[in-house]
């Protein structure tokens, strides 16, 4: 089977404002710049009247295409759902609120028919978002950079063009915890950066709270470095020198001076000190256990409930290897 030259992969949680606006602006694009191409929608649980709307339009155009997943599996599961399920020959994963302006896929494929196979769409400026986003992504990047093993470039997000090669390689990553933006700058390939700014949403609201941005964040240190667990030995290590150290000092002054007992507000002073360090490199040892956890349980990355759209055979093999 060979599918369309390009394929669109739209993860969607409760976003029945957002498809008509996102469907009118996007088809010209479409018609335009692909020879041909599928607009492939991930329902990731939502509970509005998002997958009426989705079925409805697939009936309207058969270049539309449904995969509805059994529950909210969060945006980076669904992602993956809608790259098994895409068949283009390059792809693009687009949210729906038009914040990524689907005017660029034009020149997204262009520079992929000239030979690269990750065309990374870059936002110039963010400031759409308020100025703790900003600062939180900053402060993030910097240190995901400095403590992991690949570089995770800055500002850009899951807006990209994808050549198939690089779609299926992705897909031979068996983590669960996917944490895109590092997966794909793992992959390597020949990649080139286009700028754009990033807009406004077009309708509804951003699904992102501040804790689930702290969930990724944490994600994105823990799966590419381990760099939070080994630094406790040198921690450690130091503390241990000094409290030698300390420890002889303490000694030969008892010696020379006798004994005397001030010194109870520094010595409890120290003992939260280090119990609270303790706890603190426990923590960070948990966070990698969780992790080995979810994945030595090998369970899928998502279930889907139907698909709309596809040919069966497809959806077959795609949902059985997911199984493996
Ligand atoms: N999304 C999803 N599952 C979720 C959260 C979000 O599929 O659990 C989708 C959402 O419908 C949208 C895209 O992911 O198409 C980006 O979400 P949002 O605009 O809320 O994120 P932000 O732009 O604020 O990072
Ligand atoms: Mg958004």
């Amino acid at each position: 089977m060979t599918g369309p030259e390009l394929s669109l992969v739209v993860p969607v949680f409760n976003e029945q404002a957002s498809i008509a606006p996102f469907l009118a602006r996007v088809r010209p694009v479409l018609e335009r710049s692909a020879r041909s191409h599928e607009i492939v929608f991930v329902n990731d649980g939502s509970r509005d009247g998002t997958l009426d709307l989705l079925i409805a339009e697939q009936r309207r155009d058969d270049r539309v295409r449904v995969v509805d997943l059994s529950r909210n599996f969060g945006k980076e599961a669904a992602l993956s759902a809608g790259l098994d399920f895409a068949s283009g020959r390059a792809v693009v994963p687009i949210d729906v609120d038009l914040q990524d302006p689907p005017e660029l896929i034009a020149d997204m494929l262009q520079l992929w028919r000239s030979g690269f196979e990750m065309v990374l769409a870059q936002r110039a400026e963010r400031s759409v978002d308020n100025w703790s986003k900003r600062a939180a992504s900053n402060l993030f990047y910097r240190l995901a950079n400095r403590v992991s093993d690949v570089e995770v470039p800055h500002n850009v997000g899951d807006f990209r063009l994808m050549d198939r090669k690089v779609v299926e390689a992705l897909a031979l990553m068996p983590e669960r915890a996917r944490f895109m933006k590092g997966l794909f700058a793992w992959l390597g390939f020949r990649q080139t950066t286009i700028r754009y700014a990033r807009e406004a949403r077009s309708a509804g609201e951003s699904k992102f709270r501040i804790g689930s941005l702290w969930r990724l964040a944490l994600d994105g240190l823990v799966s590419f470095s381990t760099t939070p667990l080994k630094v406790w030995t040198y921690l450690g290590a130091v503390f241990a020198l000094t409290a030698f150290a300390a420890l002889c000092v303490i000694i030969v002054r008892t010696l020379v001076f006798g004994v005397d007992l001030p010194g109870y507000a520094s010595l409890a002073a120290f003992v939260l000190f280090f119990s609270g360090l303790n706890l603190l490199g426990l923590g960070v040892i948990g966070e990698y256990l969780a992790r080995v956890f979810v994945e030595v349980k090998r369970r899928p990355l998502y279930i889907v409930r139907a698909t709309a759209g596809f040919d069966d055979q497809q959806t077959q093999t795609i949902v059985l290897n997911r199984r493996l």
